[in-house]
């Protein structure tokens, strides 16, 4: 018998997953993005077989094949297979399916990472246990709401006010911590020296927080500058930074810019969040990762400044949570390969 039912909720899929475990004689496929990681799942529990795209979909929220066979290694799953995840509404061009899929490959690990749309954290939550998620990724819009439901959190991703990973211990705790603020440590580090050094930032939210907070750590002096002053000086605040006003920056001289608003992000490249006057650095970082090269990282190029692309972040962050569930060193070279290929792909079918 074949049931095929649209998951509007993830206590929908939830229900198609237990009726697979019901009979090996049994196919059940929750229809839609919400029900993606429950119809790779149910597999797992003891759906006999699953259908995937090859040409069009012919149903909605369908894998392609390359996908199921490549990404999930759908036909591999077993009931020791460990789950990840990573949940945020959107949540279709998240890359981190990809980083740390090919972070188990490479590593030879048996374990999926899957992507979990999630309107509402607590249905989510709730169906934790019937997933057997082991750890899973938090992105917008649920880094901050997430804090409610921690059992502990990582005394700095309290500070900074957003949790981005969760691990759920083998009692069923769940402790939050925040790996963007090792991303933009791990994207820096070799490139300058952090201690001591003057660092503007530009834009003062939830990104903005983590890197503050890092080059705090660090040990920089922070400027930051954002179009609200009142965000501004309350993140200048929480750091011990100060607030530049940004009719002075054309004449301010700092080691390092860095970008963490998403003026200059896809679908809106061709623009810039600075003029290249107010670029007088030796260092800019863009936040932003899509596209890898900003028009803002091609004007700090152009006056002869090092760049560093938030793809760098993006790539440190995934690697920090992967270690964190595995517990030893991530294949780097295979991940990196991998994920700037994707971002280079998709940029060249864009443009
Ligand atoms: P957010 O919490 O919404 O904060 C955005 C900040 O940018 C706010 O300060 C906002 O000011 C400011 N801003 C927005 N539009 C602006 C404009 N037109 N001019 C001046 N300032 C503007 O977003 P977020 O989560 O911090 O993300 C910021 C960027 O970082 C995004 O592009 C995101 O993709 C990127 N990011 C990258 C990574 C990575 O791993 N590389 C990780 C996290 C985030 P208001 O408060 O006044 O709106």
């Amino acid at each position: 018998m074949k049931v095929a039912a649209m998951a509007r909720t993830i206590g929908d899929s939830v229900r198609m997953l237990r009726m697979a475990r019901k009979s090996e004689r049994l196919v059940a496929i929750p229809m839609g993005e919400i029900g993606l990681p429950a119809r790779i799942l149910s597999l797992r529990e003891g759906s006999a077989l699953a259908y995937a795209q090859v040409a069009a979909a012919t149903a909605p929220g369908q894998v392609h094949l390359r996908d199921m066979k490549n990404l999930y290694r759908a036909h591999r799953i077993t009931q020791k297979t460990r789950v990840y995840g990573v949940i945020g509404n959107p949540i279709g061009h998240s890359l981190s399916p990809l980083l740390h899929n090919t972070g188990y490959v490479a590593a030879g690990k048996d374990a999926v990472y899957l992507p979990f749309l999630v309107e509402r954290l607590d249905d989510f939550i709730k169906a934790l246990p019937e997933f057997g998620v082991a750890g899973f990724s938090v992105t917008l819009p649920h880094k901050e709401a997430m804090f409610r439901y921690l059992d502990e959190c990582e005394p700095l991703a309290e500070r900074i006010g957003a949790v981005n990973t969760v691990t759920v211990r083998r009692n069923g705790s769940l402790y939050g911590s925040n790996t963007d603020y090792l991303g933009i440590q791990r994207a820096l580090e070799g490139k300058m020296k952090l201690r001591g050094s003057r660092v503007l930032l530009f834009g003062a939210g939830g990104a903005a927080r983590a890197a503050a907070f890092a080059l705090a750590k660090a040990g920089a002096e922070l400027h930051i500058c954002a179009r609200r002053d009142s965000a501004a000086r309350t993140l200048a605040r929480a750091v011990g930074g100060e607030v530049v006003k940004r009719a002075t920056l054309r004449k301010a001289r700092f080691d390092a810019v860095l970008n963490a608003t998403p003026v200059g992000m896809h679908p809106h490249a061709g623009i810039a969040p600075l003029l290249a006057e107010e670029l007088n650095c030796s260092l800019v970082m863009d936040l932003i990762y899509r596209p890898i090269q900003t028009k803002l990282l091609q004007k700090a190029a152009a006056r002869g400044i090092r760049t560093v692309s938030g793809a760098e972040m993006f790539l440190a962050q995934g690697i920090a949570q992967w270690e964190q569930w595995m517990s030893c060193r991530a294949p780097e070279k295979s991940i990196r390969r991998v994920v700037l290929g994707a971002l280079r792909a998709e940029e060249k079918h864009r443009w």
